[in-house]
């Protein structure tokens, strides 16, 4: 994709207004505040610019966005560095910069996100987490040769990435890659994301479940509803998103227990009990009698794994969960559309950095829409 999808005249536009809102305009006073000078002195506010324009136009390396600043004046004055445009090899150094000075761009991160809090009342109240493969920038061959021994960690070109699984999507075959793994939570009503995280492609997706939840509520978010698939119904998330005042939205894993009908619905000597409502506070749902004969005639279930606060067979269950397509369709988009995709960076710390800066320009131009409007 050596093209942008813009002509370079609204892209500079584009790019020049992202530069100068207030929260990217902020991380450039913050950087500059370090006192670190690139050599040859790039200003800051021009290489994060660099960082910005690669993930707006889609482009896969920093040699090819060097390249697109260079060949095109309009870009390069949005940029303010006319006279001069960044080599790669300075993006490389800003990048390392980057990496050492993350908690400014997590802060950066998080001004971004309280705007677009203030701009969509209700944003985070329901959020789908999910995990997405990312297929390394790396020799993926798993064996040293055509029946030859697996290649070891330390042969492949990226000894961080590991071997993981993917799901066949559509008409993509699932199976084997070699690589990492996005993990996101991301909003359902605007489709954002809001917490993510990379990690090598061997971590199970239901480690980083919680973390990204506790992320998201740090971030000032009044998460209610936690929409994930079959795959994190387990107990320890169920409760754990109990304990933090959400209720998780899963399909029902025939694991053992379910098979013995623990999940069924309770029962008196009158035949099934019918739901009847959830008491948040009491964190327990309502089941009456059928019949009325039982006094009293409703029983109280403490919610776990098996009868969460909204049960699996109600509308409301139904209609969070067909929203859980969110997630993925942001993943997509992050990949196709944000270059995520195709990894052009080696190592857990530079991949992390390239999925930062992919979403925090991704999130910018939400938020300048959203100004817009
Ligand atoms: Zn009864």
């Amino acid at each position: 994709m050596d093209v942008p999808k813009v002509a370079p005249r609204s892209a500079a536009i584009e790019l020049a207004g992202l530069l100068d809102s207030p929260e990217i305009a902020g991380l450039v006073r913050e950087l500059e505040a370090t006192r670190w000078t690139g050599r040859p002195g790039y200003p800051i506010r021009a290489m994060v610019g660099m960082a910005l324009a690669k993930s707006m136009y889609a482009i896969p390396t920093w040699t090819r966005t060097a390249r697109l600043v260079a060949e095109h004046a309009a870009l390069a004055t949005a940029l303010g560095c006319a006279e001069s445009t960044p080599s790669e090899w300075a993006c490389y150094r800003f990048a390392a910069k980057l990496r050492a000075y993350k908690p400014l761009l997590d802060a950066c991160i998080v001004a971004v996100l309280d705007r677009l809090r203030e701009a969509n009342p209700g944003m985070g109240e329901s959020i789908a987490i999910d995990g997405s493969d990312l297929p390394a920038y790396a020799n993926g061959q798993r064996f040293v040769s055509k029946n030859g021994r697996e290649r070891a960690a330390s042969e492949y070109s990226d000894p961080d990435a590991s071997w993981g699984h993917r799901s066949a999507v559509s008409t993509r075959k699932g199976g084997g890659y070699y690589g990492y793994k996005v993990h996101a939570a991301v909003d359902t009503l605007t489709g954002l994301p809001m917490a993510w995280t990379v990690e090598t492609a061997k971590d199970a997706e239901t480690t980083f479940a919680l973390g990204l939840l506790d992320t998201v509520r740090e971030r000032g978010f009044a998460v209610r509803n936690a929409i994930m698939d079959k795959g994190y119904d387990n107990g320890p998330i169920h409760d754990g998103c109990m304990d933090r005042g959400v209720c998780p939205v899963t399909p029902l894993r025939q694991t053992g227990r379910v098979k013995a009908g623990d999940a069924n619905a309770p029962t008196c000597e009158h035949g099934d009990r019918t739901f009847a409502g959830t008491d948040y506070k009491r964190q327990a749902t309502k089941w009456r009698c059928p019949t009325g004969e039982c006094k009293p005639k409703s029983t109280w279930v403490k919610a776990d794994r098996m009868h969460p606060l909204i049960p699996r067979h109600t509308e409301r269950s139904r209609k969070l969960y067909s929203s859980r397509g969110a997630v993925e369709r942001e993943f997509g988009r992050l990949k196709h559309e944000w270059a995520m995709l195709p990894l052009r960076v080696r190592g857990l710390d530079r991949v992390r950095l390239h999925a930062d800066l992919t979403i925090l320009a991704k999130l910018g131009c939400a938020l300048r829409k959203a100004r817009a409007t």
